[in-house]
């Protein structure tokens, strides 16, 4: 153990439900902070992004293998790292107190004199609730709601249930680790009184793109799960109000909700667009079609780099050249000072984001996003007139935007950082799981997925195709491959709107 003089302190958080922006601010400042993180299976894996990158992130998974872990070894870890003086998020599925165990990793704390705080989560039950539109309460059907473990079903000797008792309540009850015991658990509620007429209902996954949500009676609520396949971790609902109401189920009325879409760029791009995708609750299949390759070990890299202070502008296309461009400042122990007064561009909101994160403010950010825009907004913005511009973009970018910009009268180098290269990727999950949509962002990615995988496989899958604009359309139909809808604004929220529209009208349609 390191000895240190800093104070170590633990932060039991609750994750949330499920998707990952249910986690509360506070949570999620003190996550951003942590030096250490010991996280549940529960938690959504998508919050880790969120850690510093030189964060220690630690699994901790209950009852699930080899690696599992007793719930003492993990007091003992919490009292370890705290005791290296490191500040801990200790991240836990929905609320860290029900049926979490919180409180008994806080009072070791206690017990070791080690400062904690511990920040509230949304239980599964309320998320379950709000995403399937059943009531906890409700004026007419429920004036009560109880949380009960249904994992105690089993043991029936030493349960703390008092299912005579359970059976006597009228409002919701609600079984968290219900699903193992869910026939034990309807048979002793119908034994003890309950009819088995009275309304069911099972949510798992919920707040999720694969949420599963099914209703039933009391008496045929188990089956029905086993014939929906709904498994674990899910939710039973018991009571009037587990009848739910269609209309309030607003989860079912997302155009994407539960569609499976697989997205082909590069594997950090594609992580990008799957959280675009998550948000609009359906789910990703990230191929990694293809890689990036940095080109900044070149001479024309390092010459450009010592003239740069002599540009006027200095323009970036996207997230992939800032990042590219500054690892290789770093590696060459330089900073942003090497920009001198040269001002700079950024083409997309996410671009100059990426520019902030190295403390540079873009001087020119276009609403639009593609070159023809940036080139005209910038013509607009400022003369370019004997200028001097610089282009720090991809090898395999477009000549458009250089030519708009010596029509305006500027000199332009263009200087390529990184270029794209095919990459080989495991096709596997493409076979295993029924999809719904194939996007693709650019006319090389369409290249590089039908030279992997056939157009007669897309057709096998029943798979639509969507493009993100005219340029990509016409490669994907050189390789023969119909495409069913091209987005009218070339960026993912405009291929997502277009897929978007595409399933209302057919939906509509039915
Ligand atoms: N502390 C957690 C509960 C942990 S017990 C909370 O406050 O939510 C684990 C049980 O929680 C699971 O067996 C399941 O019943 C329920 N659960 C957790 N996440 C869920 C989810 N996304 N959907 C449905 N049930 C969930």
């Amino acid at each position: 153990m390191n000895v240190t003089n800093k104070k170590g302190k633990v932060y039991l958080v609750g994750a949330g439900p499920g998707r990952p922006d249910l986690i509360t601010v506070r949570g999620l400042e003190l996550l951003k902070c942590a030096d250490c993180v010991i996280y549940d299976k529960l938690a959504n894996p998508g919050l880790l992004n969120y850690a510093r990158p030189d964060a220690e992130l630690l699994a901790v998974p209950k009852r699930v293998g080899p690696e599992s872990f007793r719930q003492e070894q993990i007091n003992n870890l919490l009292v370890q790292k705290a005791g290296e003086g490191k500040s801990v998020v200790r991240l836990k599925g929905g609320d860290p107190y029900i049926f979490g165990r919180g409180t008994e990793e806080a009072a070791v704390l206690a017990q070791a004199g080690i400062d904690f705080e511990v920040v509230p989560g949304v239980t599964a039950a309320l998320a379950a609730s709000c995403y399937s539109g059943i009531a906890l309460t409700d004026r007419a059907l429920a004036s009560e709601v109880i949380f009960v473990t249904g994992h105690e079903a089993e043991g029936k000797q030493q349960t703390g249930i008092d299912w005579r008792l359970l059976a006597k309540f009228t409002g919701t009850i609600v079984f968290y680790m219900g699903m193992e015991n869910l026939n034990d658990i309807t048979r002793l509620l119908i034994e003890n009184g309950v009819s088995p007429e009275t309304p069911s209902a099972v949510v798992a996954d919920a707040t999720l793109p694969t949420q599963k949500f099914v209703k039933a009676t009391l008496a045929t609520i188990a089956d029905r799960c086993a014939k929906n396949k709904i498994t674990p971790p899910a939710l039973v609902f018991v009571g009037p109000t587990a009848a739910g109401d269609a209309r309030l189920d607003w989860l079912a009325e997302l155009p994407l909700f539960g569609k499976t879409i697989v997205v082909t760029r590069d594997a950090v791009g594609n992580a990008e667009f799957a959280a675009k995708i998550a948000g609009r609750m359906a789910v990703t299949i990230e191929m990694p079609i293809t890689k990036i390759k940095t080109l900044t070990d070149s001479g024309d890299f390092i010459k450009t780099l010592a003239q740069i202070k002599s540009y006027d502008w200095v323009i970036f296309s996207s997230c992939n050249g800032v990042e590219t461009f500054f690892a290789a400042l770093a590696k060459l122990n330089k900073d942003a000072r090497v920009f001198g007064l040269a001002k700079i561009a950024a083409i997309g909101v996410r671009t100059a984001e990426t520019l902030a994160r190295f403390g540079i403010k873009a001087d020119f950010v276009p609403a639009a996003f593609t070159s023809k825009d940036l080139a005209a907004g910038l013509i607009d913005f400022t003369s370019l007139r004997d200028k001097k511009v610089l282009l720090l973009r991809s090898l395999i970018a477009s000549d458009d935007l250089p030519q708009l910009l010596e029509s305006a009268g500027a000199s332009v180098d263009n200087v390529p950082v990184y270029t794209h290269e095919k990459n080989l990727c495991d096709l596997k999950p493409l076979s295993e799981k029924s999809i719904h949509w194939l996007t693709f962002a650019s006319p090389f990615v369409a290249t590089c997925f039908f030279e992997q995988v056939s157009v007669d496989f897309v057709k096998s899958k029943d798979a639509k195709v969507a493009s993100i604009g005219p340029v990509t359309s016409k490669k994907l139909a050189e390789f023969g491959v119909k495409i069913d809808v091209e987005a009218s604004e070339h960026t993912f929220d405009g291929l997502l709107a277009a897929i978007e529209q595409y399933e209302i009208r057919t939906t509509n349609n039915d």
